[in-house]
């Protein structure tokens, strides 16, 4: 269990020795000025950390916020991931996507790139893309996104490179714990996506009393608990007070009764698309 997570640059370090903030901004569905904005709110509040991804379409307003905050690209980290076309398409199509992505940021790497989705039959030959890309330096790290752990045993029978990070679905009605556990056995980093449940959270209404003990709200009892399970959170708001109090979460620890008592609450409830089960 985590508890020593101090503040918002607090780090993990992977697996290849890359240090990865343990809290960042989330960007799905934030565009244009609008996800300009929240990330210059974050930056200034003090995440170094933002995920995003070709299919959100922010990759541009994402490079320049980093820019235009004025802070040393290597003091902020950016996770960007590969969109499932490109896997389908076949390892060509995969490098120019990342050329891509790397020529909307304006940047000569990315901190973290992820495969998005397990596309069956395709992700295997799109990690050797990956592998090329860690190689050549222009992504530190490369992990996988929504790798369940039969994706994942697939994967580390022929990958060279073992993947840095995992990131999923989690929070507390959906905690998936032997994925957690595998992951921990083979040193690739738990990250959390949809850690608010997507904005849900506030219908688990089990968490009010918990948040009431710390004076904290719904969402920062979640967010905690994510981080003490050994996960990576990464909140998206656009909403410059929810930024600022999504990443109040350092001035409070759950005890070991109160993380138990959350672990309960798990129903094995998605409120995303099922990895196993996706058509897009
Ligand atoms: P989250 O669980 O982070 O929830 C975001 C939603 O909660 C938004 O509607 C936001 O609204 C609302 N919200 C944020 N903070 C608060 C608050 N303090 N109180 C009440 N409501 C709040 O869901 P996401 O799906 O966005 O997941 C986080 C990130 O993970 C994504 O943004 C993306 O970067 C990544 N992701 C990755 C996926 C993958 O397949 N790898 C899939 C989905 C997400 P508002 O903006 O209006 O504040």
């Amino acid at each position: 269990m985590q508890n020593n997570i101090a503040t918002t640059t607090t780090t993990t370090t992977l697996n290849n020795g890359v240090k990865m903030p343990w809290f960042g901004l989330g960007t799905w569905q934030a565009r244009g000025g609008e996800v300009k904005a929240a990330c210059k709110w974050a930056l200034t509040a003090g995440y170094r950390h933002i995920d995003t991804a070709f299919i959100y379409g922010n990759e541009i307003e994402i490079g320049e916020a980093v820019r235009e905050s004025g802070i040393p690209r290597d003091q902020i980290f950016i996770t960007s991931k590969l969109w499932n076309d490109f896997l389908r398409k076949g390892p060509d199509a995969c490098m120019k996507a990342f050329d891509d992505t790397l020529q909307r940021l304006k940047m000569e790497y990315v901190d973290l790139y992820l495969i998005h989705w397990p596309v069956p039959g395709k992700f295997k030959d799109a990690w050797r893309t990956l592998e090329r890309i860690y190689e050549e330096k222009r992504a530190h790290a490369i992990g996988v996104s929504n790798f369940m752990v039969h994706h994942l045993d697939d994967l580390l029978k022929e990958a060279k490179v073992i993947p840095a990070v995992n990131q999923v679905e989690f929070h507390p009605r959906l905690s998936q714990q032997p994925l957690l556990d595998y992951c921990v056995k083979h040193t690739i980093q738990h990250e959390a996506w949809g850690p608010l449940m997507q904005g849900q959270i506030s219908q688990v209404v089990e968490l009010i009393e918990i948040g009431a003990t710390h004076r904290k709200s719904i969402e920062q009892v979640a967010l905690r608990w994510g981080l003490q399970k050994g996960s990576i959170m990464i909140p998206k708001s656009t909403k410059k007070e929810r930024i600022l109090a999504n990443a109040s979460l350092f001035d409070f620890e759950l005890s070991p009764i109160e993380m138990a008592r959350i672990g309960a609450l798990d129903q094995g409830k998605r409120v995303g698309p099922n990895p196993d089960d996706f058509s897009f």
